[in-house]
């Protein structure tokens, strides 16, 4: 198991609904070192990769995206989400159904942040049906950027997500992938990985 693995097996709490709560080193109270483990796990997978902007969505990518973007000496972008988004001329907008929130979110990133040509690495904490990420390949489409690659720390292969946008031709790193996962044992199984 890789340091994200072991360290999911030990703190994550499964809940009913194919939900991961992993709330005590990241998405609630953040683990510095676990944050600098996965963005060095990115930057050693991306290696060669040229990177002008790091974007990631509102909140919990927010930590990863930073300590990544660091290490590149680049800027973060971060999408917000917003109920009633409706304006367009000054931002870039797209739709995303959120699966923990059940419900759909615009998300949207103001112009000047993202340029024509740009090279962009997008990152997230979970990657699941995929939506959050859509959106946030939209955006940079948008805004005439280039996707040069997709980073989570933690796909859930039951979902379909990952699957679509590898199909789809995107190059995407899960630091972990989850394959099964009981709330009633409390058991998680990962994919093995190279
Ligand atoms: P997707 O858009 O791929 O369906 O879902 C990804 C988004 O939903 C992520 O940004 C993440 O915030 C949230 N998410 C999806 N599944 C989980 C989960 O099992 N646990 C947590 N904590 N967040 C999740």
């Amino acid at each position: 198991m890789n340091f994200l693995e072991e360290k999911i097996a030990t703190d994550g709490r499964v809940y009913e609904g194919n939900v991961l709560k992993i709330d005590n080193f990241l998405n609630h109270q953040i683990d510095i070192d676990v944050m600098r483990q996965i963005a060095c796990e990115f930057k050693r997978r991306f290696k060669g990769v040229q990177v002008d902007k790091v974007l990631t969505i509102e909140a919990s990518g927010i930590a990863i995206a930073v300590m990544l973007a660091n290490m590149y000496d680049v800027p973060v972008v971060f999408a917000k989400k917003g109920a009633a988004v409706t304006n367009t001329d000054d931002k870039y907008i797209s739709q995303a159904y959120s699966f923990t929130h059940k419900k759909m979110n615009n998300v949207f990133v103001s112009r000047p942040y993202l340029t024509k040509g740009e090279k962009i690495l997008i990152v997230d904490d979970f990657l699941a049906d995929g939506k959050a990420f859509g959106a946030l390949i939209d955006i940079v489409n948008q805004a005439g950027g280039e996707v040069v690659g997709l980073g989570v720390a933690v796909e859930k292969g039951q979902q379909n997500g990952g699957r679509d946008l590898r199909e789809a031709g995107y190059r995407l790193e899960s630091i972990a992938i989850i394959d099964e996962m009981d709330d009633k044992t409390n058991t998680i199984k990962f994919r093995e990985q190279r």
